[in-house]
């Protein structure tokens, strides 16, 4: 990887508390700087992970934790989990990742009570959420404007939807996130996005370890490769990788307050 002195990227998703980082965790860091990727933002999937997040965030500079419930682990959003993550979060940049998904075997009612409770948390706190979503785009929009989510905002992450549904979560107040898969030869949908949103609602993540970009498909992903999801939202909008670079770190920055 180039070593890029002047970006200023953010990682808008990455999940550097899991294993696999644990002990690489300051050279996969250290990779990413030299990349431009100065901050990242670690979502919540699974309460018992939240612990170690805290603590790679005290370690480490530029590392912002976003507490929060997966929908695959909505089951575990009962009482005393959810005031646990009550005490956690006005400590975090935001509530994530939150959302539905029925591609995961859990009950679409416990994900919609995990997703409600957590949303309510987030609008009593004034905190942005990261939204996870696959295959229930109109249900959690009108889960979203129920609840008056566009009074927090927040980014929804590796969206797979089209340009009209983007839009619907933009007029919410949500940045749309770009990931690897704009880079995938023959993956026209991310390129669609990449192509034809503003600019000023779009945001850059990796997913790491997960959704590697071309050309590193087939290892685990990492920070330093969201140099390739810049490349190639540069190149689809025929724009310096600079000035995307720019534009998307200022939306960042805005939505997260980091
Ligand atoms: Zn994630």
């Amino acid at each position: 990887m180039q070593c890029e002195d002047d970006l200023d990227l953010i990682d808008t998703h990455c999940h550097l508390d899991q294993d696999i980082f644990s002990v690489r965790l300051p050279r996969v860091l250290e990779a990413a700087r030299q990349a431009g990727v100065r901050r990242f933002v670690v979502p919540g999937v699974h309460p018992g992970d939240w612990g170690r997040m805290a603590a790679i965030a005290r370690s480490h500079d530029g590392i912002f934790p976003a507490f929060g419930i997966h929908p695959m682990h909505a089951d575990l959003a009962d009482g005393a989990t959810l005031s646990q993550l009550a005490v956690l979060a006005p400590g975090a940049v935001a509530i994530g990742e939150i959302g539905l998904d029925p591609t995961y075997p859990i009950r679409l009612e416990a994900q919609e009570y995990a997703f409600r409770e957590q949303l309510r948390l987030a609008l009593a706190l004034g905190l942005p959420v990261l939204l996870h979503c696959r295959r229930a785009f109109q249900r959690t929009l009108h889960i979203l404007g129920e609840e008056n989510a566009d009074r927090v905002g927040g980014i929804m992450h590796a969206f797979s939807g089209s340009v009209e549904m983007a839009l619907e979560f933009i007029r919410l107040g949500f940045a749309i996130s770009i990931s690897g898969t704009v880079t995938w030869p023959n993956a026209l949908r991310p390129a669609k996005l990449a192509l034809e949103l503003p600019l000023e609602s779009l945001v850059l993540e990796t997913d790491a370890p997960d959704m590697t970009p071309h050309p590193f498909r087939g290892q685990p992903n990492q920070p330093a490769y969201l140099a390739c999801v810049l490349g190639s939202v540069a190149l689809i909008r025929g724009m310096h990788p600079q000035e995307v670079a720019r534009q998307t770190t200022r939306n960042a920055v805005t939505i997260l307050s980091i």
